[in-house]
């Protein structure tokens, strides 16, 4: 049985007075009976740690290196995440793909690292609007899916998250039906690259506008486990009823 997983990606948004959000998260829930996750900046994660340290709710980091260490300026090593309280990182978000010229193959470079950290690896993928209207999504998620996920040992160790890039901070969420066929889709292909057993512990989040109005029916959609949530993540108030319509 997959647990569920409400994942909040807060970008590059946060300061120190934004940790009073996470102490009102972990006091709205105290014992979620689903996964909760903060990914703050990097600059917040050992803050964030230590305040989420006695509570149900985990945090993480938005990127890592592929290195452990070495000579990389402004970098951070999945090593140095976890030792600042992560227990999982976001690779691949379409935001870094973008903004860095990050490659399915440097993902998939970092997500190896993360693993070996002992981090959980939140890969994402997710087509551009110009890709779904020439109907490639499915092909440009397949290759994003070969391209950047590493060789597991287990489906714990990995969540996907399909994140169409067109539905991310613009309000605007692909039909029910589509984002069933995406993950479908994800999910088979799982199946048939690492068989039945881990490809069917891998859980799939959907991300991209994300909000209280329209968790519950995107949550209900077969094969989604959860999902990755930026602009309502920031705020307790808004996270908190997205973590109750997943539970
Ligand atoms: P959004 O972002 O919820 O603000 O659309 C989601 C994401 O980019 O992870």
């Amino acid at each position: 049985m997959r647990r569920k997983l409400a994942a909040g990606n807060w970008k590059m948004n946060g300061t120190s007075t934004s940790l009073a959000e996470l102490e009102a998260l972990a006091q709205a829930h105290p014992a979620p009976s689903v996964d909760v996750l903060i990914c703050p900046p990097a600059t917040l994660i050992d803050r964030a740690a230590r305040i989420l340290r006695e509570s149900s709710v985990a945090t993480g980091g938005q990127d890592c290196h592929s290195e452990m260490t070495g000579a990389h300026t402004g970098d951070i090593s999945a090593e140095m995440l976890r030792d600042a309280g992560a227990t999982a990182v976001i690779l691949g978000h379409s935001e870094r793909r973008a903004d860095h010229g990050e490659t399915d193959e440097r993902v998939r470079a970092k997500a190896r690292a993360a693993l070996q950290a002992g981090l959980i690896a939140v890969i994402c993928v997710g087509e551009s609007l110009a890709e779904r209207e020439a109907a490639n999504t499915l092909d440009i998620i397949g290759g994003q899916l070969s391209g950047s996920i590493p060789d597991l040992v287990t489906g714990e160790q990995l969540v996907v998250a399909y994140e169409p890039i067109w539905a991310i901070g613009t309000g605007k969420v692909p039909e029910i039906n589509e984002i069933g066929e995406v993950h479908e889709f994800i999910r088979a292909r799982l199946e048939r690259r690492f068989g039945a057993g881990v490809g069917r512990s891998v859980r799939l989040l959907y991300g991209g506008s994300v909000k209280p109005s329209n968790a519950a029916e995107i949550f209900a959609v077969p094969e989604v486990d959860g999902a990755l949530v930026g602009g309502a993540s920031l705020k307790a108030s808004d996270f908190s009823p997205i973590i109750t319509a997943l539970e």
